[in-house]
This record gives C-alpha cells, sequence and structure tokens, in this order.
C-alpha cells in the first residue's frame, strides 16, 4: 500500500478538523478539554502522594500532610465537576455527531450533477466512504476519538518529563547510577516499546483495511439482502411469493464465506499487540530496576520511588500513544482522502448566473434545437435531434411508446442533464446561461416516478412548512382529492404516511397522484408538466382529470406526457417520439389522416381496447 507523506497528511488533517468545526462545532475542542485535565489529575495525585510519603518518612508535620491531603481532595473536586459538566456537553455532541455526518453525505448528494446521482461509480464510492465511518468510525470519528489520545500523549510525555528531571540530576554517589547515559538508555528502552506497538498497529491497521473493504461489501449485500428486502413493506410481497429462498442461500452464502477468510486475520490481529506489549513490559520493568537501585545507593527518599516509577510508566505510555497516534493518523488519512475524493467531486454542468426575465404576460417560449442525448455511459442515444417549440398557453401532448425517450425530454428540460448535442433555448436564450433555481421556478412538474413525504397533507401540498390554506384547498380540489380529503383524520393537517406520526394515514397511488398533481398547482408555474399524470388513476378519475384537463392547466404550457393516445386529444399539438426521435406532430386529428404514421399504428392498437 502506497503510504501518504507527510506533509499531505498534515493537510489532510486539518481539513478534517475544518470539516468538524463546521458540522460539529465544540466537539473536538471539548474532548481535547476533558482529556487535558483528565490527564494531569494523576500527576496530581502521584507528586502530592510523593510528597505526603517524603514528609510520613523524613519531618512528619502534621499541618503539612493536611495541607497535601486537602489539596488533593480539593484539586480531585474542582477536576470531577469540570470533567462532568464537560462530559456530559461532549456526550450529548458526540450522540448527535453521527446524524451530522449525515448531513456531509446528503449536503454533498443535494449539490451533485444529477447525472452523478445515478452514476454506479460515484454512489458506490459514496457508499464506500459512508459505510466506512458508520460501521467503524474511520476517518473523521476517528479524528474526534484521536484528538483526546493526542491530548493525553502529549501531556503525558511534558508533564513525566518534567517530574523525572530530578531522576537523573540527583546524585547517588555511584559513578554507574549517576551516568547521563541512563536518560539514553531508559529513553531507548521506552521507545523501542513504543515502536513495537507502532509497527503492531500498521500491520493491524493493514490486515484491518483488507478487511473494511470485504466488510463494506459484506454490509451493502446483507443492508440491501437481509434489511432493504426484508423489511420494506413494500417489497415484502414479492419477496414472500418469489425471492425468499434465494435471498437466504445468498445471505448464508457470504456469511460462511466471510467468517471462514478472517479466521486468520483474526488470530494476527489479536497476537501482534500481544508481543508489543510484552516488549513494554519489560522495559517497564527496566525503569523500575533503575529507580530502584539508584535509590538503594541514596539518591532519593522513599516517596520519590513512587514518583519516579509512577512517572516513568506513565512517559513511556505518552511515548507509545504518540506513535500509536502517528501510524493511527495514517490510516485515518487515507480514509479521510476516500471521503475527500468523494466530496471534491466537481460540477461539470455549466452554472449560468442570467435571471429569468418574470413577465407580466406570460410570454414564455421554450425550443429544442437539433437536441441529441446519450445518458452517460451508453453509447445508444436516447433522444436524436429532436426540433421543437412552445409557448405558454399551448397544451402538447407526447406519445410514444415506452423507452421512445418522452421522461428523457422533460428530463432534459428541466436542466436535470444538458444536451449531448443541440441546445435548448428560454425566450430565445441557451437554458444554460440562467441561474438554475430561476430557471426551475417557472416549472412545475409531477414526474411519473413522484414522491411525497412523510409531513402533513398541506406541506406536502405546498412544498413548505408554511401554506396559503385556502389555496391549498383550491388545488386538491382542481386535482379531485376534495372527497378523500374530507374523509381524513385531521383535514388538510392528517400527516402523510405512519413514519412520524402514529395516526398518519396511508394513501392508495392514485390519490398521492392526485396530490402529487395539487402540489404542481400550488407552485402556480407557467409551465405545467405532468409525465403520466394518470397511470395509477381509476377510469372514473382519469376521465374527470381530462374533462377538467384545461381548468388544471388555465393558462399555463401544459406538457403532457402519456402512452395512452385516448388522454392526449384535447392537446393543441401531439408530438409523437419514437426510437428517441419525434417522427409527427400534430392534432390529433390531423395525425390520424396518416394512416402510414406512427400515430396511426398506435391509436389502433389502443383503440380496439377502447371498443
Ligand atoms: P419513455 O419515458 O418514453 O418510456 P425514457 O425517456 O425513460 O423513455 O427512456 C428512453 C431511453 O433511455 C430508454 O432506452 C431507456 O432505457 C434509456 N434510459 C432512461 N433512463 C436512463 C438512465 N438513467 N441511464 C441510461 N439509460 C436510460
Amino acid at each position: 500500500m502506497k503510504r501518504m507523506p507527510m506533509k499531505k497528511r498534515i493537510s489532510v488533517t486539518a481539513r478534517g478538523f475544518k470539516i468538524l468545526k463546521r458540522y460539529c462545532p465544540g466537539l473536538a475542542q471539548g474532548k481535547a478539554l476533558y482529556e487535558l485535565i483528565n490527564s494531569i489529575q494523576p500527576f496530581i495525585t502521584v507528586w502530592f502522594s510523593a510528597q505526603i510519603i517524603n514528609e510520613i518518612s523524613t519531618q512528619r508535620r502534621i499541618k503539612t500532610i493536611v495541607l497535601y491531603v486537602s489539596s488533593i481532595v480539593l484539586i480531585h473536586f474542582i477536576c470531577a465537576v469540570l470533567k462532568n459538566t464537560i462530559n456530559r456537553l461532549c456526550n450529548e455532541k458526540e450522540s448527535q455527531m453521527w446524524d451530522w455526518f449525515g448531513k456531509i453525505f446528503s449536503d454533498k448528494q443535494m449539490s451533485l450533477d444529477f447525472a452523478d446521482l445515478e452514476s454506479p461509480e460515484i454512489q458506490h464510492q459514496r457508499q464506500e466512504a459512508e459505510e466506512n465511518l458508520y460501521m467503524f468510525g474511520n476517518g473523521l470519528a476517528q479524528l474526534v476519538w484521536g484528538t483526546s489520545t493526542l491530548v493525553n500523549a502529549c501531556v503525558n510525555i511534558l508533564v513525566s518529563i518534567a517530574m523525572t528531571v530530578t531522576l537523573f540530576l540527583s546524585q547517588s554517589g555511584n559513578a554507574v547510577m549517576d551516568s547521563p547515559a541512563w536518560i539514553f538508555i531508559i529513553l531507548a528502552c521506552i521507545t523501542f516499546g513504543g515502536l513495537c506497538n507502532s509497527k503492531a498497529t500498521i500491520k493491524e491497521n493493514e490486515i484491518f483495511m483488507r478487511w473494511c473493504k470485504d466488510t463494506v461489501w459484506f454490509n451493502r449485500v446483507f443492508i440491501f439482502f437481509g434489511k432493504d428486502l426484508y423489511m420494506n413493506p413494500e417489497n415484502a410481497k414479492d419477496v414472500r411469493i418469489y425471492e425468499q429462498n434465494i435471498i437466504a442461500s445468498k445471505i448464508l452464502d457470504k456469511l460462511i464465506r466471510y467468517d471462514r477468510e478472517n479466521q486468520t486475520d483474526l488470530f494476527k490481529m489479536s497476537i501482534l499487540p500481544a508481543i508489543a506489549y510484552f516488549i513494554i513490559g519489560l522495559a517497564n520493568v527496566m525503569c523500575c530496576l533503575f529507580v530502584a537501585v539508584k535509590a538503594f545507593f541514596g539518591a532519593f527518599g522513599v516517596g520519590n520511588i513512587i514518583q519516579y516509577t509512577a512517572v516513568l510508566s506513565r512517559l513511556g505510555e505518552g511515548l507509545q500513544d504518540f506513535m500509536f497516534l502517528l501510524s493511527d493518523n495514517e490510516v485515518y488519512c487515507t480514509h479521510l482522502q476516500s471521503l475527500y475524493d468523494y466530496l471534491d467531486i466537481p460540477n461539470h454542468m455549466y452554472q449560468g448566473s442570467l435571471t429569468v426575465e418574470k413577465r407580466d404576460d406570460n410570454e414564455y417560449y421554450v425550443e429544442f434545437r437539433d437536441v441529441s442525448f446519450q445518458y452517460p455511459n451508453t453509447d445508444t442515444y436516447a433522444l436524436r435531434h429532436v426540433n421543437l417549440t412552445f409557448r405558454v398557453g399551448e397544451k402538447l401532448a407526447v406519445v410514444g411508446m415506452n423507452g421512445s425517450g418522452k421522461t428523457t425530454f422533460i428530463k432534459l428540460m428541466c436542466r436535470l442533464y444538458d444536451p449531448t448535442e443541440g441546445e435548448i433555448l428560454l425566450n430565445g436564450v441557451n437554458i444554460q446561461k440562467y441561474n438554475y433555481e430561476e430557471y426551475m421556478s417557472i416549472f412545475s412538474v409531477v414526474f411519473q416516478d413522484f414522491r411525497l413525504f412523510s409531513f402533513s397533507l398541506g406541506q406536502n401540498v405546498a412544498a413548505n412548512v408554511r401554506y396559503d390554506r385556502d389555496n391549498v384547498l383550491a388545488c386538491l380540489e382542481k386535482a379531485g382529492f376534495r372527497e378523500r380529503l374530507d374523509s381524513m383524520p385531521n383535514h388538510i393537517e392528517t400527516c402523510l404516511y405512519k413514519d412520524f406520526e402514529t395516526d398518519g394515514v396511508e394513501i392508495s397511488s392514485g390519490e398521492a397522484q392526485k396530490i402529487a398533481l395539487a402540489r404542481a398547482l400550488y407552485k402556480d408555474c407557467p409551465f405545467m408538466i405532468l409525465d403520466e399524470p394518470t397511470a395509477a388513476l381509476d377510469p372514473v378519475s382519469e376521465y374527470e382529470v381530462y374533462c377538467k384537463f384545461n381548468e388544471i392547466a388555465g393558462g399555463k404550457t401544459a406538457i403532457y406526457i402519456s402512452h395512452r393516445l385516448a388522454s392526449c386529444r384535447f392537446c393543441d399539438k401531439i408530438a409523437v417520439f419514437h426510437e428517441g426521435a419525434v417522427v409527427q406532430m400534430g392534432t390529433h386529428e390531423e395525425l390520424l389522416t396518416d394512416n402510414s404514421g406512427k400515430y396511426y399504428e398506435l391509436w389502433n392498437a389502443q383503440a380496439q381496447y377502447y371498443v
């Protein structure tokens, strides 16, 4: 595995702290402050204990001893109060940390080009970074936890050094024991222990990373088969009837393979740190022996033996932690980098800045000028040389068989994608040049696979927390939802679905489609696009929508996509799509006269069912 240079690691870590500051402000600082107090505390005990023992073994002044004891009690009391308060604050923040991490991903998803949302590579990249973080805390969470270890290590090293200086300065009268060479010998022993530990950490992490990759993949399979498929009621019907056996065997296969492959790795991961700890233990014994022998030759009192042995072992811990942190930092920097690789995915779509002229006369027109389009990573054209113009007030129907490019045409108009060739113009200006939000403000769309959310009915229609009640009611009425509305327990305040409210209502797909239509009406835009708006409606409701279509669409431009030709007869213009191209254009009557045309063929194919 290629190692990351130190300079890069510093910048990666610094960026990690910046992200933490933005999404979890105060968490890393709180942890650092807590650890600062926590790691200084034992030194205070050691120092005071040494003084008390020295006092008892020499002058035995009661006042001094009482002063030492009460100081320890008071300091520990203050530390306990501070630690408790900081700990509570940090725990609260840490429990929310995972939700905030989720926000990092959702913010990026929202700003990605739409095409990237559909790109399997990019979504795989996101999933890997996300699962690494959530399952193992790799990356940002390690940074939070590492902050505590870093502060602890620094305090241990600095205070231990300060408290052991006298160990080497005090003279025992024995030339060998008083030699400054001991400083290096002791430090070498401790460092060697630390190095072994850090080597073990690197090795352990190498195995762990390989393991993570497998686990992330395993988890994806498990989440998909075990959770989404079984738990989601929408899947339950098909799973019960068709997929039970195949799913169970897929999960079992994976579990058995996963278990077998990881047995040897698990053994290696436990044996390596054990060897390192044995070496660290030997280094500690060396230090204790040195202190004992020096005290034996009379360099210091009994109290100091306690101080030096305790502090030397703390110094050892500090150095080991520090070395561990260096190797751990290398590991989490790799994870942070894969998170940044996802966060840094650039937007390729041109971001225009023109404002859309708000016209009182609503005189907008949209033109497709020789537009062709290929979906990313495909080699066939979904649209080919489409030329179309329509202005506000017109009712355009787009018809064609499944896969003929109707939805793609709408996606291009809404700038979810940019054309591969040709251009789309709004009032003569390429739509890429407009500010995207401004441009989208003139469209309301009911997509074929629209979504409603677990908010109140009113909020769903207004797509906003606050809404104009009368307007919501009027839109629901126009969309044919009035009758159902009257039977809802809390009228327009009724919550849809049961995710947040136990008395939320489940609605049928036809009812959902009506609400989606009301939402499009509430937005009140000059262009209204309806992609198969009656697909889920029963014949009566479908008929109502047709009859009221002119009332529903009012003076707006309505683009009405359907594969049911009968539903398009009331439109001013019908564009017939076939294999990505507009093959015919005209009114229903005009198109029917061409008995060699696609429209005639489709009409006759469907007419037999209507008869
Ligand atoms: P329609 O709405 O007329 O049923 P679409 O516009 O959805 O047709 O699809 C047109 C063609 O583009 C189809 O061949 C379809 O398979 C393909 N297509 C649609 N969406 C995607 C996508 N996200 N990625 C790749 N190909 C797609």
